[in-house]
């Protein structure tokens, strides 16, 4: 059984020309983090707030543990929602603030401190239980919102961008702290971000959604190194996948005056296309410098340091593209370089941006 079972959900607001979810299904397993990520605009609160019960939807169903919830009431749905603008109350202890939601359900005294004194320990807010939220920095104010999730004991946490509020380092210590709470829980979590890193490092699985459209549901490594569209394939990563336009020959394609080759499973499915024109595309770490015959020719433009990598930014005949490369790698500009997939790292999209020669893709939605 799923723990949440989202039903070909579609939605449409009053006003809105299109839907801000269409037909949207999917399967949460009980214990999963599931991210929901795509751009601003894409569908994933609302799909969320179906989830809590506070959009209904025009059509489709919303499960949990089995139950068809699409009618029931929010406070009926044992789920905790975090949200990025946490609000505590800033005149009640942390205690006060984590004991709120229960006293409100008159949950008795001593289960209610059980349950405070509880999460403090998984959060690390032990010592600070009698302080004000005024007395705390963003990330402590940040777990005492996650606490007030916490003492629900709800069958479903849901996210919605918990973390934007916070600096870069926080965010970064904040992601590993979620991860460890997941496994310690043991719980279902829903978790909804434009961010790709944060979708990357956080999900079991994620789904990726595109106007209010499923585009691919998998696991995080998955999904990048097997896009089943350019639109996936462009969201995650960054830099961006660098695409460009390109003529299908045999198990190659053509770049202007390149020919790039392709391996295993996509060469032999290109051999369908021969002549199309598609959309080749490879990843900043994919691209390799080389003089071989077949790479694609261009100058350096300019260059960017990481500490850890520098990337280039080679000027060609087919656009700019950008390649990952070694911190200390002669980088002058104007230099004439040529580019060169490394063996796997080419992919191709049809006239649709289909990729082609996927596997079976894992898409719901399409
Ligand atoms: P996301 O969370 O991915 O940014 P949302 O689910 O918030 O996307 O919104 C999806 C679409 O629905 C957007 O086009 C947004 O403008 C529209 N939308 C969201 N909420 C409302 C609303 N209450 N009334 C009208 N349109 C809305």
């Amino acid at each position: 059984m799923s723990a949440v079972r989202l039903d070909r959900l579609t939605k449409t607001y009053e006003g809105q020309d299109r839907p801000a979810l269409s037909e949207f299904s999917l399967d949460i397993a009980p214990g999963e983090f599931l991210v929901l990520v795509g751009p601003s605009g894409c569908g994933k609160s609302t799909a969320l707030r179906s989830i809590a019960g506070l959009e209904v939807p025009d059509a489709g169903s919303v499960w949990i543990g089995g139950r068809d919830v699409t009618e029931v009431p929010p406070r009926d749905r044992n789920i905790a929602m975090v949200f990025q603008n946490y609000a505590l109350y800033p005149h009640m202890t942390v205690y006060d603030n984590l004991a709120f939601g229960l006293k409100l359900r008159k949950t008795p005294k001593p289960e209610i401190d059980e349950r405070v004194k509880e999460a403090a320990a998984l959060l690390g807010l032990d010592g600070y239980l009698e302080r004000k939220p005024k007395a705390l920095s963003g990330g402590e104010r940040q777990r005492v919102a996650l606490g007030r999730a916490l003492v629900r004991r709800p069958d479903v946490f849901l996210f919605d961008e918990p973390l934007s509020n916070l600096d870069a380092q926080l965010r970064v210590h904040m992601r590993a702290e979620l991860h460890k709470l997941h496994q310690k829980l043991d719980a279902t979590m829903i978790y909804v971000t434009h961010d790709q890193v944060e979708a990357m490092t956080l999900g079991d699985r994620i789904a990726v959604l595109k106007a209010g459209v499923l585009q691919q549901v998998d696991a995080p490594l998955t999904v990048y190194e097997r896009p089943v569209n350019k639109f996936v394939a462009g969201f995650l990563g960054s830099p961006s996948m660098n695409f460009v336009e390109a003529v299908v020959d045999g198990t190659a394609v053509r770049v202007g005056e390149a020919r790039w080759t392709a391996e295993g499973a996509l060469a032999a499915a290109l051999s369908a296309h021969a002549g199309a024109k598609v959309t080749a595309g490879v990843r900043p770490e994919h691209l390799a410098l080389s003089d071989a015959p077949g790479a694609l020719r261009g100058q350096i433009e300019f260059s960017e340091v990481l500490g850890a990598e520098r990337l280039l930014y080679v000027q060609t005949a087919a656009g700019r593209l950008g390649v990952r490369v070694a911190p200390h790698q002669k980088s002058a500009i104007g230099a004439n370089v040529g580019l060169l997939p490394e063996a796997g790292g080419l992919r191709v999209f049809d006239a649709a941006d289909l990729a082609i020669g996927a596997a079976a893709p894992a898409v719901v939605g399409a």
